[in-house]
């Protein structure tokens, strides 16, 4: 069995393109997985249960912490969501890399809880841009724009705590930017399984 593998967390405020970023990066990298939260917000149009969220009442979500069963958990302009650990814990297993799109306090939690995690923090180019942006996804109610919008300002001076910062401007450029880190990231020396690979070259040195 290879190295265990690790997570990516993706935050930046509502509207800036982390699941249009996501979904432009999942299919170029292979084996990243990404991880369906759990949410007690209703769906917006055309969001599907288990793909885009899981969609739980304030009960099931009370149960779930009970359980112990998310791995980190925040509470985000009223509504609760939380990363199941389940399937996580899984793909990590099986040294696949693992991206989560969640908000600043569920990031410091998973940095408290797995220093080795990649901490990835998504820009709108400017203020006027996320504020076209999120009215322009036009599936939010005018109350939680409003309250997404003035979130924002404080989730920004957040990215000093982050590894790395994309703009996301251009979109090609922002996914060629996220694949470069993830891959980079695999390359590191205390990610590699490189202790067995040596083993085999010195094996293959005394054979001759
Ligand atoms: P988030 O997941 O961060 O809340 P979304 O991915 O839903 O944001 O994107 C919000 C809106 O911005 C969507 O309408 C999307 O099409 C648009 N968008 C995302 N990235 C870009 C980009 N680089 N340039 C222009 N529009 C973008
Ligand atoms: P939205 O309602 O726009 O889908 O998400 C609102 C915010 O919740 C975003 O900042 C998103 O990253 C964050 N979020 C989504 N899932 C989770 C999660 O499982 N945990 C935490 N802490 N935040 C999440």
């Amino acid at each position: 069995m290879g190295k265990r593998g690790f997570l990516v967390v993706l935050s930046g405020p509502s509207g800036v393109g982390k699941n249009t970023l996501l979904n432009a990066v999942l299919p170029t990298v292979e084996g990243l997985k990404y991880s369906v939260s759990a949410t007690t917000r209703p769906p917006r149009p055309g969001e599907v249960h288990g793909r885009d969220y899981f969609f739980v009442s304030d009960e099931e979500f009370d149960a779930m912490l009970e359980r112990g069963e998310l791995l980190e958990w925040a509470e985000f302009v009223g509504r609760r969501y939380g990363t199941p650990r389940r399937y996580v814990d899984q793909c990590l297993a099986q040294g696949l890399t693992v991206i989560l799109d969640i908000d600043i306090q569920g990031a410091a939690q998973v940095r408290a809880a797995m220093p080795e995690a990649v901490l990835v923090f998504l820009l709108p180019p400017s203020l006027e841009e996320l504020r076209r942006r999120i009215y322009g996804r036009g599936k939010d109610p005018e109350a939680a724009i409003v309250k997404r919008l003035s979130a924002a300002k404080h989730e920004l001076a957040a990215v000093t705590d982050y590894d790395y910062v994309i703009v996301n401007d251009d979109l090609a450029k922002a996914r060629d930017e996220l694949r470069a880190i993830i891959l980079a990231e695999r390359c590191r020396v205390s990610r590699s399984d490189y202790p067995s690979l040596i083993a085999r070259l010195n094996q293959e040195g005394t054979n001759r």
